[in-house]
Order: structure tokens, then sequence, then C-alpha cells
């Protein structure tokens, strides 16, 4: 057995050093003998994809793409063989892996087809919103043997984490079945949500569906379920170890695998809202759940909002413009730090929009609030749910057309112009970085990598 793996083990390495020297004829060969060896790791994570894109090696980076391979993966330092090409310079082939579908370029002419995906923004489950009016579906998919359900208990969910002195592991969401929770959806203080089921295809390989008798997949349907019941009590119902319910959201929710962020963004804000919006926001009434947990409808007949549509029936999602401030020099980029935050670490600067305001403006307000400086262009560049509640995080780049800070102290500690090497050194923790970068799963750290890999002149 060890003989095997140390084999297998060796032609890996093999394969991993054809891809960095471009070596086709190598790679197909290997290729054909272990198909698996496309995503293979070696040291620091990198990818036989990533050699090459590091390398410049156009062709075989078309080669491991037509053969599937994942380019989404990362490595130690969290850049994806787009990152890498981007970071070298070889532009042929960060276009190469950012390509999505040459039809819907035609269509969307000049939009940036960067694919950026961000922590808690994976859609891991069809949500399958008309079913949340469908009462007997809804019902017969609760007691279904095969449904999953998630257990929150103050807005954290229970998780089982890596064994002590074992860092690299991934905190897992506790999973449980209809037989070990139905007590809990007979009490009143329950809140159930439904998710939506697994989607049929791509299944990843924690998120396995059944298979019915006539060997059609039939999708297990996921729930979150928040109860007030003894946390402790609560834990005795999971067979697995180390299970807990974390107490810094903010921290400890940053540790699960894309799949089951997407699910917590999810069920954490729709719960997130039960807990607060318990009475009628027009007239204070008690209110019920409706629409698989999306909906609470007044229980006054006589209340304005059962006539007409109302958002206030609805779970609420509150915009936050959060943006890099980009020098008009276009080499530095403007951080800030809040007083809450670990010593050393500079952001980017954020706020929430106001009503009646579009996000070009909410971000030179903010801005022009919080450092002083004066914003001219702002161009969005990617998203993320926050569920922090409920923020959605806009991420932008913002032209700057003033230079002087002058901060807000009350919002923050400092802001400080940090130039693109000082950015390169602390994002690649570099010998003494001018500063610690917040973590990868935020999309402040996407936006500061966003513009490391962007062309100086603007
Ligand atoms: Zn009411
Ligand atoms: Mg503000």
């Amino acid at each position: 057995m060890s003989h095997e793996l140390s084999m297998q083990e060796e032609m890996g390495e093999k394969f991993l050093d054809a891809a960095a020297r471009g070596d086709l004829t190598m790679v197909s060969t290997l290729l054909s003998q272990v198909p698996s060896f496309i995503n293979h790791k070696g040291y620091r994570g990198w990818t036989p994809l990533m050699l090459a894109a590091r390398n410049g090696h156009y062709h075989l980076v078309e080669k491991l793409l037509s053969h599937g391979c994942d380019r989404f993966l990362v490595n130690s330092s969290s850049q994806t063989a787009y990152d890498i090409a981007k970071f070298w310079g070889h532009k042929h082939i960060s276009n190469l892996l950012s390509q999505t579908d040459v039809s819907c370029q035609r269509l969307l002419q000049g939009s940036d087809f960067d694919q950026q995906e961000n922590y808690f923004s994976r859609e891991t489950l069809d949500r399958m919103s008309a079913k949340r009016t469908d009462k007997v579906w809804l019902e017969a998919k609760q007691s279904h043997p095969d449904t999953i359900y998630l257990l929150f208990s103050n807005l954290s969910p229970m998780v089982s984490s890596p064994q002590d002195g074992n860092d690299g592991g991934e905190t897992k969401l506790c999973q449980f079945k209809y037989e070990v929770v139905k007590d809990l959806l007979q009490k009143p203080a329950t809140v159930l949500v439904f998710l939506g089921v697994e989607k049929r295809k791509n299944c990843s390989s924690s998120f396995s569906s059944s298979q019915t008798k006539g060997g059609v997949q039939d999708p297990a349907a996921w729930f979150a379920i928040c109860t007030d019941d003894d946390e402790a009590e609560l834990l005795k119902r999971c067979k697995q170890k180390n299970c807990s319910f974390p107490k810094m959201p903010n921290r400890d929710l940053l540790k699960l695998t894309e799949e089951e962020a997407g699910v917590v963004a999810q069920a954490r804000s729709v719960l997130a809202w039960h807990s607060r919006y318990s009475f009628c926001p027009t007239c204070g009434s008690s209110t019920k759940l409706e629409e698989g947990g999306y909906k609470r409808s007044c229980l006054n007949l006589d209340c304005r909002s059962l006539r007409g549509v109302h958002n206030t029936c609805y779970p609420r999602v509150d915009p936050v413009v959060i943006m890099l401030v980009i020098h008009p020099d276009g080499n530095q980029c403007l951080l800030g730090r809040k007083k809450v935050f670990p010593s050393g670490m500079f952001s980017c600067l954020a706020g929430f929009i106001e009503p009646g305001e579009t996000i070009e403006d909410a971000v030179r307000r903010e801005v022009e609030e919080e450092s002083g400086v004066k914003i001219g262009p702002v161009q969005y560049v990617s998203c993320q749910p926050w569920p922090m509640p409920s923020n959605l995080m806009i991420g932008c780049l913002a032209l700057a057309i003033s230079t002087d800070i002058r901060v807000d102290e009350n919002e923050i500690e400092e802001a400080r112009w940090f130039t693109r090497q000082q950015v390169i050194d602390s994002l690649f923790r570099g010998e003494s970085p001018a500063f610690t970068a917040p973590p990868r799963q935020t999309i402040a750290h996407q936006l500061i990598k966003h513009w490391i890999g962007m062309n100086s002149n603007l």
C-alpha cells in the first residue's frame, strides 16, 4: 500500500514537473494513465494548471481546460491559476482562464468576464421558491428520510470542528435527519426555513442525492431550524465529535467549505430576520410564518400590511458599498482601520447605502465622510452576501480625484495610502509587510487582489 502510494506520489510530481515545463506530450501520456492527476496538488498546493499559467504555457493551459480540470482551485496563498496568470502578466492565458461562454460575451459587450466568486456567494441549493407556497409538498419533504436539517441556536449553526492541532481541517455543518429533530418541529418557539433542494447537476460528493426506485435522482430537501432549546442538550443529538455552536460568527463561519458557506449565508440571514422582526412592523401585532419561512403575515385582520403587497412581510437585505479607492497616480490605494480590527489590519472603506441613493453616490459619500478623499469614477467589481446579519456587500473600485486624508474618527482610526508593492508584500506574506490584509473570505481581500492584478494605467 505505502509502496503504491509513493509510486502515485512520484508520478504526480512528474506530472507537475511536465506541466511546469509545458511538456504537452508527457502531460498527455501521464493523463491517459492516471486521469485524476489533472487536479493533483503539489508543493504549496500548486496544480498543473497553476504551473502552466505561471510559466506562460498557453497550449498546455488550453489542453488542461479541455480535459475538464478545475480552474477554481486555490494554492496555499489563495491564488487561482487565473490570479497567477494575471500576476505574472500572461494576459493571453488570464483571458483564456476567465472565458466563460463566447456567445454570452457577444451579448454583453464591454463586460469584464472575471468570474469572481466570493465566499458566502455559492448557490449550493436550488431554492425552489415556487414550492414555498405548496404546503403539501413542503410537509411531505419535512418528514422525508432524505431531508437534511441544519440546527441553529442564537443564529449560529451547529458545526463540527477539526480535532485539536489540525488547523488545516474544515469546519463542517452538522446534518440531521427528520427522526432526530421532529420533536423540535412541534415546539412553538422553533423557526423552520425551507432552504431548497440539492441541485441535480454537478452534485459534489458532500451533497449526494439518493436514488429512487426508478433510478431517477430525487434531490434531497434542506431545512434550517432555529430553536431556543438548551445548547448542551442539542449538542447531544449529534454523533460527531467536537461539535459546537460558534460564538464568533465573524470569525468562525469563515472556516466552512464554499458550498456550506453559501447555505449558511441564506439560512442565517432569514433566521436573523425572524429573530428581529417577530411583530408586524406596520401595526405591532403578532405575525405567523408562511411560505416555507420566507414570509411573516400579520394576524390583525385590519392591518394595512394585508392589503396589497408589502415588503415588510419579506426577509430584508441591506446593501452596503465596499470600495477600494485608487490614488490618481494608479499606484497606491487607500485603506483604513477601525478600532475593532486586529492590530495592524487595514481594509477597504465601506458603508450602508442610504434610501434614494445610487451605488456610485454611496461610494462617493462614504469615502469622503470617512477619509476626506474625493472620488471620481466608480466601477462595480463583484458582490458578496454577508450574513451578519443580512448585508449585501457591493464591491467597487473608486478612482480618487484628491489625495489629502482627513479621517472621521468616529468611524475609523486611521486611513493611509499604500503602494502597490506594500500591498503585494502584505497579501503574499512578504518579509515585513506594511499592514495585515483582511482574510481571503472577505470581499475586501478580493477587491485588493483584483486591483493588484490590474494594469497600473487605469
Ligand atoms: Zn400588522
Ligand atoms: Mg460610514
